[in-house]
């Protein structure tokens, strides 16, 4: 499967509860796992600043280039300002970007001509691709908020569709943190259906409503988690994407700092693949980002991360 990973995703905001370190220990877990080879990951270009603006105000990514933020602002980002960190962010939304134009051509290869000899009697494949970073829901078009500068799971969708490559997308987004910014992006877009899980008395407040928002008692553990999940599947594939993007995000688990759900590894494993399977089954590609993740142990995190891109392949990616 195609990953998409730079080292300069690992950014210093200084001391943090977003440890931006995750995401070397996510590239270099798959690589000792032997589950992705060297020769897979696809070191990313920066976003275009015409692809930003596909999404986001001309003001806002003139102050996201040039640091002219007001105190209050970076109050609300949760995120310190300097060169390599809009830098990094502009990178992490070019590898979504990328990662969603690499699991869109999967899904041609899938379903194309040269398919068709190995498709008698095979069995289904997902067709997927990651990013080993971005899912950074909470960017607003006219402000960053939460850890999120660039939305890149909405810049990613709208590049795409801009040139042609889908028509119509769907993002699931199982974060802790129900993903505001993309449902802002999206509203009223009969072309994107926007799909959150989420724990209701959480950051953000308020929740803009997505295509279908669902909003989990505090302490909700793994079978209550998969049963709403498996029963809203069928209404995201009903929207007939062509690409949907999982926003995977790592803060359900229940030792996460920043989020009040009960997950186990079993349970993120089992929505994984409930997710990807539904995918495959309905033959959608999907692209994998990361999104949250602030377990009280880095490599508990990290973890999480690594299964998920491991059920992927499994899945046949
Ligand atoms: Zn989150």
């Amino acid at each position: 499967m195609n990953v998409v990973y730079s080292d300069r995703y690992q950014v210093d905001i200084g001391a943090h509860v977003f440890l931006t370190e995750k995401y070397v220990r996510v590239r270099d877990g798959l690589l000792a796992r032997n589950l992705v080879r060297a020769a897979e990951i696809v070191e990313p270009e920066p976003a275009r600043w015409n692809e930003l603006a596909l999404v986001h105000a001309t003001e806002y990514l003139e102050k996201t280039r040039s640091g002219g933020f007001r105190a209050s602002e970076l109050a609300l980002l949760e995120l310190p300002w300097s060169p390599p960190v809009a830098e990094g962010f502009r990178l992490m939304a070019g590898g979504s970007v990328t990662a969603a134009r690499l699991a869109a051509e999967a899904g041609g290869r899938l379903r194309g001509p040269e398919a068709d000899g190995r498709r008698a009697g095979a069995e289904k494949r997902l067709a997927a691709a990651a990013n080993l970073g971005g899912g950074f829901h909470h960017a607003f078009p006219s402000h960053g908020e939460g850890f999120c500068l660039y939305n890149d799971v909405a810049v990613a969708i709208r590049a795409l569709q801009r040139d042609g490559v889908i028509t119509r997308a769907a993002v699931v987004d199982v974060d802790v943190h129900q993903g505001n910014g993309t449902a802002f992006v999206f509203d009223g877009d009969p072309t994107v259906f926007t799909f959150s899980i989420h724990q209701e008395h959480n950051y953000p407040h308020p929740k803009p409503r997505g295509s279908l928002d669902i909003g989990l008692d505090d302490g909700a553990g793994d079978r209550e988690y998969l049963e709403a999940l498996a029963r809203a599947l069928p209404t995201v594939v009903d929207s007939r994407p062509d690409l949907i993007v999982y926003v995977a995000g790592a803060d359900p688990f229940r030792e996460d700092q920043l989020g009040g759900l009960d997950l186990t590894f079993e349970g993120l494993r089992d929505r994984d693949n409930l997710v990807l399977s539904t995918a495959r089954d309905a033959g959608v590609p999907v692209v994998i980002v990361l999104a949250g993740g602030y377990a009280r142990r880095v490599e508990d995190t990290s973890a999480i991360h690594i299964a998920t891109i491991e059920e992927a392949i499994r899945l046949g990616a």
